[in-house]
């Protein structure tokens, strides 16, 4: 799930993002309004968090841009107002849910759930992966296999969502490293390897057919049959 967080404040930027990201959704962070217009423009997000007090412009005149520019996905508004007057303008005007800060972490993350549900109606399968006999929850972060719940931390769950999108195909460290750390991280850390044999340690258990495959020297490949 790609989100937009529009948010001036660092702060609670930095904060989202982090746990966004923890949650499983890529972030993409403007800090103003226009900076959203373009980040919108470039790529589809699925859900956006929009804070009203922006530096260049109101929040809710973006809301209304991006609508006219055919925007659709939901928008949470995120806002230290809290008068009832601002909550119905919020709605009215484009915001599909609003929360005021200061907010409670989990709160949001049910919300933005509740909005991606509502949002597609097909939410019980297009939110759902399925490998074999290995299944991913997308919007619960569940991933079980033959039945069993995977104690999966939200990046192994990551890196196993990525991995079931590709089921079939080698994916690379570099591939990995981009789509699932987007980066951040120096090419030539381990991260990759640590956290696939942490993985593989969970998915795969005893006397299970082993589904994720290393293919010296290239990279991974989820078996698909
Ligand atoms: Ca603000």
């Amino acid at each position: 799930m790609r989100l937009l967080l529009v948010e001036d404040e660092l702060d609670i930027q930095t904060f989202l993002r982090n746990s966004l990201e923890e949650a499983g959704y890529s972030v993409d962070v403007a800090g103003n309004a226009a900076q959203a217009e373009d980040m919108a423009t470039q790529s589809a997000h699925d859900i956006l968090i929009v804070d009203l007090g922006l530096p260049d412009r109101d929040g809710i005149s973006l809301i209304l841009r991006l609508r006219e520019m055919g925007i659709s996905a939901p928008v949470l508004i995120l806002s230290a107002r809290r008068s009832v007057d601002d909550r119905v303008r919020g709605l009215e005007q484009g915001g599909d849910d609003y929360l005021t800060k200061p907010f409670a972490l989990a709160e949001l993350l049910a919300r933005l759930r509740n909005l991606l549900k509502r949002n597609n109606p097909a939410a019980g399968e297009a939110t759902r992966l399925r490998v074999q006999d290995l299944e991913l929850d997308l919007l619960r972060r569940e991933a079980t296999r033959g039945g069993l719940v995977l104690q999966l931390t939200p990046q192994e769950f990551v890196l196993l969502e990525y991995l079931c999108r590709n089921a079939g195909r080698v994916v690379t460290r570099s591939m990995i490293l981009d789509k699932v750390w987007g980066m951040r991280i120096q090419p030539d850390t381990n991260v990759v390897d640590v956290h696939i044999y942490r993985l593989r340690g969970k998915v795969d258990g005893k006397g299970q057919q082993p589904l994720i495959r290393t293919l010296r020297g290239v990279g991974y490949v989820l078996k698909d049959r």
